[in-house]
C-alpha cells in the first residue's frame, strides 16, 4: 500500500476490501480450498491488503508469478501458504525455500535443484508438479510423463504435495476445457496408481471455477474473479468489482462549437460546451487508446473523453453540465447509479479487463477501504 505523506494530486485507486472478501466467499466451493491469485500486485489492487482480505474470507493459499512477489508478501508478515506458479528461476531456490514459498516444478533439473536446496536446508520441501495439458506455456509435456517426474520428486526426498494444470480457454471453449481436465485426471490417476499421493489436485482459474464445478478438484485458483473482473462474457455475475479509479476536475472552460481539443486536434465540439480537464493520463495507465471513446462519470452522469489522452491529463466534454473544479471524476468504478467497468474500457481499447487494471501505474496511490 503506497501511502504518500503529502498528496497534492487527487488521482487515486480505491480498493474495496469488502468486495474482495465477498468475492472470495462467493467463489470458494464447499468442498475445496481456494488459492487467491495475487500476482502482479494483486492485478493492480495492492497485493498485501488484498491477500489479507482474501485470507480473512476463507482463502487458504496465495498464488504468485514471481519469487519476488512471494518474498514481498512474507516481508509484510503474511504466513499463509504461497505457491509460485512457474518453476523457480535457477539460483532462486535458496531464497524461496528460506521464505517458505512452495515451488512449482516441471523439469528434472528443477527437481534436482530443489532437492539439493532441501538437503542443504535440512528440511522437508513440499512441491507442486505442473502438467501441460494443452495450454503450452509452462509445464510437463506430454502430461503422460507425470508418473516419471513425480517418482523422481519422491526419490529425491521432496514431498509431492500438489499436481496441477492450467486451462487455455475455460471462459469460451467447453469441449477443449473438458478434454484438458480429462487428460489431467488420467495423468493424476496414473500417479496414484503408482502409489504416489499428491494431496492437492488443482486446475480451475476463475472461468473454470464459475463454469465447471467438476474442475474444482481439491483447490480452485481464481484471480480475476477475486477482484470482481469478468474472466469472460457474463462471468462477473454476483461478483463485486473492487477497484475504483477516481480523480477530480482540475480546470474548466466554456468553449464554442467548432473548437478542437488536445494534441492533433482530433476532437471537434459540435456545440458550445463546458470542457473539463482531469489529471489522469496514459502515464497513469489510462490507455491512450481510450481517446475519443471512453466515458467518465462526473456528478453521476456519463461524459465522453474528448481528444487525445495525454501523458498526465485528459479532457472531458461535459456539454451543458455545469461542472466545476474539484468535482469528483470516476474513470473506473461507480458513481451514483452509474458504473464504468474494466470490461467497458477494455472493449474500447481492444483488450481485456485484466490488462486495464494491471496497467494502472505505480504513480497512482492505492487506498484500501472496508
Ligand atoms: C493467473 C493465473 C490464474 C488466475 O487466472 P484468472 O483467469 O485470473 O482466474 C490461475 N492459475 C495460473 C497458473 C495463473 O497463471
Amino acid at each position: 500500500m503506497s501511502r504518500h505523506p503529502t498528496r497534492h494530486r487527487p488521482t487515486v485507486v480505491e480498493v474495496d476490501l469488502e468486495a474482495i472478501r465477498h468475492n472470495v466467499r462467493r467463489l470458494k466451493p464447499a468442498g475445496a480450498e481456494l488459492m487467491a491469485v495475487v500476482k502482479a500486485d494483486a492485478y493492480g489492487h495492492g497485493d498485501v491488503p488484498v491477500a489479507r482480505a482474501a485470507l480473512e474470507a476463507g482463502a487458504s493459499w496465495l498464488g504468485v508469478a514471481l519469487v519476488e512477489e512471494g518474498l514481498a508478501l512474507r516481508e509484510a508478515g503474511i504466513s499463509a501458504r504461497i505457491l509460485v506458479l512457474s518453476e523457480l528461476p535457477r539460483g532462486a531456490e535458496a531464497e524461496a525455500v528460506r521464505a517458505d514459498l512452495t515451488p512449482t516444478v516441471y523439469t528434472e533439473e528443477g527437481v534436482e535443484a530443489l532437492a539439493r536446496e532441501a538437503r542443504a536446508a535440512g528440511r522437508a520441501l513440499p512441491v507442486h508438479v505442473k502438467l501441460d495439458t494443452g495450454m503450452h506455456r509452462v509445464g510437463l509435456w506430454p502430461p503422460e510423463r507425470a508418473v516419471e517426474l513425480c517418482r523422481l520428486v519422491v526419490e529425491r526426498g521432496l514431498e509431492l504435495e500438489g499436481l496441477w494444470t492450467h486451462f487455455a480457454s475455460a471462459e469460451s471453449d467447453e469441449p477443449t476445457t473438458l478434454a484438458q481436465l480429462e487428460r489431467f485426471l488420467r495423468a493424476a490417476w496414473a500417479v496414484r496408481e503408482a502409489g504416489l499421493r499428491p494431496r492437492l489436485l488443482h486446475a480451475a482459474n476463475s472461468a473454470a471455477t464459475i463454469r465447471f464445478p467438476k474442475a474444482h478438484l481439491d483447490l480452485v485458483r481464481p484471480g480475476a474473479a477475486v477482484y470482481g473482473l469478468a474472466a469472460g462474457p457474463g462471468l462477473a455475475e454476483g461478483l463485486r468489482p473492487a477497484m475504483t479509479l477516481r480523480s477530480r476536475v482540475s480546470f474548466v472552460k466554456r468553449l464554442e462549437a467548432g473548437e478542437r481539443l488536445s494534441y492533433g486536434h482530433r476532437y471537434r465540439l459540435g456545440r458550445d460546451a463546458w470542457v473539463a480537464t482531469v489529471p489522469v493520463g496514459y502515464a497513469d495507465g489510462y490507455p491512450r487508446a481510450l481517446s475519443n471513446r471512453a466515458e467518465v462519470l462526473i456528478r453521476g452522469r456519463r461524459h465522453r473523453v474528448a481528444g487525445i489522452v495525454t501523458m498526465d491529463q485528459l479532457l472531458v466534454d461535459c456539454g451543458d453540465d455545469p461542472v466545476v473544479p474539484g468535482d469528483e471524476v470516476v474513470l473506473l468504478g461507480a458513481q451514483g447509479s452509474e458504473r464504468i467497468t474494466a470490461e467497458e474500457l477494455a472493449e474500447h481499447a481492444g483488450t481485456i479487463g485484466y490488462e486495464i487494471v494491471t496497467a494502472i501505474s505505480a504513480r497512482v496511490p492505492r487506498e484500501h477501504v472496508g
